[in-house]
């Protein structure tokens, strides 16, 4: 029992390292990556309930390593959020994106609002309205085109610096959207002083919508709940079309999800966005 038990805490203590090893790892290369060209950015559809058209797209950061491959958001982006690396990347991104959207209505597609998420570190920058301002400016992109998603998370630490910083960006005419709803401990309390456009349910309430009761009650009272305060809904992680058709009849604005698409390169998003499915 003895030399199971150190056995345990050898292996434990193993794991540990390997784990802070391969994060160290992660910070180093990451540094290197925006420069080394490793970032990508790839276009998730959101698309409207009321006529199934296209309506805007969600900009999704990839990472792909010459040695260590490709590198999932879920481990990389929490790294980059507490090196801080997510200012610098978050800010890459934005540009990107907000470069994507101005070429997009360049070329004279239908009108779309690019989403870019932002993290709690770059909404602590007391500047972030007015850096963000600049980049509209000097690529074009009209304030109205874009859309800032922030999840209660980010701004729970600090939340009347939030309020301002929301207010800065609100009053350029920037769309702002609460991400991952339902999944913060104070959404409710949050949700009045955000002030935000638009409200996007999180995907772990919309994954069991067929077989749970208590997570269709959740979701049909999240949209009714956004409608009396004049925002958008939109339902993330949407795959299947039972899950479709009850957010279509429940109200739900948009969706977000597999059904239509996964995220998408621009050429393969520009392709979709030609001829989106009819569903
Ligand atoms: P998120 O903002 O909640 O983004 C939605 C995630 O759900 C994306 O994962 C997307 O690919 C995935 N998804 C979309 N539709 C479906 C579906 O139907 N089923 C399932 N199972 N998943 C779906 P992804 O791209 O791996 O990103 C994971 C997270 O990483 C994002 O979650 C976001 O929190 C973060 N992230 C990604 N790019 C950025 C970025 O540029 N900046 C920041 N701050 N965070 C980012
Ligand atoms: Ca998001
Ligand atoms: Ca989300
Ligand atoms: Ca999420």
């Amino acid at each position: 029992v003895k030399e199971a038990g150190r056995n345990g805490c050898e292996f434990f203590t193993h794991e540990m390292q390997a784990r802070s090893a391969r994060h160290l790892r992660i910070v180093t290369a990451l540094r290197q990556a925006i420069e080394g060209q490793q970032l990508s950015v790839v276009y998730q559809p959101q698309m409207s309930l009321k006529d199934g058209s296209l309506v805007g797209a969600e900009a999704l950061l990839r990472w792909t390593h010459p040695e260590l491959g490709f590198i999932s958001p879920a481990e990389f982006i929490p790294i980059a959020e507490s090196s801080g690396l997510i200012v610098p990347v978050g800010g890459w991104v934005l540009r990107k994106a907000v470069r994507q959207a101005v070429a997009w209505r360049a070329a004279g597609g239908a009108p779309l609002r690019m989403a870019v998420n932002l993290s709690a570190a770059q909404f602590r920058h007391a500047d972030l309205s007015a850096m963000v301002g600049h980049i509209l400016q000097e690529e074009g992109l009209h304030p109205g085109e874009l859309e800032l998603e922030l999840t209660e998370g980010a701004v729970a630490q600090k939340p009347q610096q939030a309020i301002d910083v929301m207010n800065g960006l609100r009053a350029q005419g920037i769309h702002l959207a609460i991400d991952d709803f339902g999944t913060g401990y104070s959404s409710m309390s949050y949700l009045k002083k955000f002030n935000a456009h638009k409200l996007k349910i999180d995907q772990s309430f919309v994954r069991d919508i067929s077989r749970d009761a208590d997570d269709r009650a959740i979701v049909t009272a999240v949209i009714e709940m956004a409608k009396r305060l004049n925002m958008t809904t939109i339902a993330e992680g949407v795959e299947t079309a039972e899950q479709l058709a009850f957010l279509q009849k429940h109200g739900c604005d948009q969706i977000q999800g597999y059904i239509y698409s996964k995220p998408l390169t621009p050429s393969d998003f520009e392709a979709f966005a030609r001829q989106p499915p009819q569903l």
